[in-house]
């Protein structure tokens, strides 16, 4: 199966907050998308890797991905050696996809961080004729960055204001994670309220940057080529 994008993480839910919405946005234009989680989340303070996987499953399915596979790279120390590198390179030479997205590198959580780095590398690595693995060689055309507790200046912003109800259901689906009144769980960082608060915040602020109500920021090493830059610039002033 080809796909258009490729959205990894280093946790289950980690893709809900930083990308829902633009993976909603390429799954209305007909655009197939795939999420690879490198963890179930196993090391999370909520939930059993049951639940999240259930959990995990349902946001995709509201998504609209095409696919969404879990990876056992170790949460909380996420293993980065050779061994999970080639793992990374077929399931890139099996789905092909014209870009993948992944964890700016410089964040502080080291598990997104070092999803951040493999990723890069072994979608370079997975062009390589000569590693012969298989399935034919494949070098996605770009890796585009999402961030997370670190911020830092954005390459472009997606418009998601039609797409961000559907994102907040997806992130919702983590019934375990997420902040709800009626859970007996322990009281972490994520599951506040003013955790939503602040998903909500950072939406409106990036959507604010582009004349938009909701936005999603991403960063890339080289520029994207713009086609109209009247267009891009528009509904700013009055
Ligand atoms: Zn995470």
């Amino acid at each position: 199966m080809n796909v258009d994008a490729i959205f990894f993480d280093a946790h289950p839910d980690d893709i809900e907050l930083s990308c829902g919405g633009t993976i909603v946005n390429f799954v209305k234009r007909g655009l197939r998308v795939g999420i690879v989680d490198l963890t179930s989340g196993e090391m999370g303070t909520r939930g059993t890797p049951q639940t999240r996987k259930r959990e995990a499953a349902a946001s995709a399915r509201i998504l609209g991905a095409a696919f969404r596979e879990q990876l056992d790279f170790g949460d909380g120390g996420l293993r980065t050696t050779r061994a999970e590198e080639l793992q990374i390179i077929d399931v890139v030479r099996k789905y092909r996809p014209s870009v993948v997205f992944a964890p700016w590198p410089d964040e502080r959580h080291p598990d997104h961080a070092r999803a951040g780095r493999l990723i890069t590398e072994a979608s370079f690595y997975a062009g390589l004729r000569a590693l012969e693995r298989g399935a034919k060689a494949h070098r996605p055309q770009a890796t585009i960055y999402y961030m997370q507790n670190y911020v830092v200046t954005p390459s472009f912003i997606v418009d998601v204001t039609k797409s961000w109800p559907a994102k907040m259901r997806a992130i919702a689906a983590f019934k375990s994670q997420f902040h709800n009144p009626k859970s007996k769980e322990p009281e972490t960082f994520i599951a506040r309220k003013s955790f939503l608060d602040m998903i909500e915040g950072r939406g409106r602020h990036w959507g604010a940057m582009i004349a938009a109500d909701y936005g999603e920021a991403y960063v890339t090493k080289q520029p994207p080529r713009i086609e109209d830059v009247i267009a891009a610039y528009g509904g700013r002033e009055p």
